[in-house]
């Protein structure tokens, strides 16, 4: 039987835990995240079928509508004060505190993309773990395709993207963006900034560096953003969303330079 893409990112981050010793504390609190991951999906793909949702969503619109989503936040908490790196775990621990309306108030906050303004940096991650499930649910439900779309932001939820990969195509490499949320992927050019639209390639320095030579470090010096790519035409190996976070060092190194990334991925990197 054909592996799920969640199996396939927790099998490609369990090797990648045992061949970069720094990253493995991450990659595995990551391969435990995606199994809780994929079983809500489930779990939530099943309620929904029950309480069909409305087919004609072209957009995530909100808030969050199945009953099962909230009452499987507390299990979210629980599992992460459990495996959790321990600041989460810490923070986990304060959350379960919290009475389900707090936990609906920040959760419908982050879905609508208002958490800016008054979650902390710590609930919006929390929040955007355990609703991914939920978006890719209705993305995959709306089944969009988004020919000539040339934004930065994603098509479907309208999120910044959180990393960038370069597939092959004719002679080169396509880049496409992946959602920091939904996981939407969509055709982006090379030469520009996706935070700011900087155009000019004499400000758009990409670095590369060591072991992780097929990940590439695309800065802009217009606005000090950065993400990485994953260039699969260097390693078809690879699995970008997890190959972007086990290259961990490249995020230091950027931030010592003055970057600062567009969004951060889902170990809050
Ligand atoms: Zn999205
Ligand atoms: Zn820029």
């Amino acid at each position: 039987m054909k592996k799920s893409p969640w199996q396939q990112r927790i099998r490609r981050a369990e090797e990648l835990a045992s061949v970069h010793p720094y990253a493995a504390e991450m990659l595995r609190f990551y391969a435990l995240l995606t199994g809780f991951q994929e079983k809500l999906y489930r779990k939530l793909e099943t309620a929904s079928n029950r309480t069909p949702m409305p087919a004609s969503h072209k957009q995530l619109a909100g808030p969050p509508e199945l009953p099962e989503l909230l009452s499987s936040f507390g299990e979210f908490l629980s599992f992460v004060k459990e495996v959790g790196p321990a600041r989460s775990a810490e923070i986990a621990d304060e959350l379960k505190g919290q009475d389900q309306r707090s936990w609906g108030g920040f959760l419908n906050q982050f879905w609508s993309g208002s958490a800016a303004a008054d979650s902390s940096e710590s609930e919006s991650l929390f929040a955007r773990s355990f609703l991914q499930p939920y978006a890719e649910l209705l993305r995959h439900r709306a089944a969009m395709q988004w020919p000539g779309y040339s934004h930065s932001l994603c098509p479907f939820c309208n999120r910044k993207a959180g990393l960038g990969v370069l597939r092959q195509m004719g002679d080169g490499g396509q880049r496409s963006l992946i959602c920091s949320f939904c996981l939407a992927e969509w055709s982006f050019r090379r030469i520009v900034c996706p935070s700011c639209g900087e155009e000019d390639n004499r400000k758009l320095p990409v670095y590369t560096a060591g072991e992780f030579d097929y990940v590439r470090v695309e800065c802009c010096d217009s606005c000090r953003r950065y993400l990485k790519t994953v260039d699969l035409t260097k390693n078809g190996l690879a699995d970008a969303v997890v190959d972007e976070i086990a290259a961990a060092p490249l995020d230091l190194w950027a931030r010592q330079q003055g970057y600062s990334k567009i969004e951060p991925n889902l170990v809050g990197v």
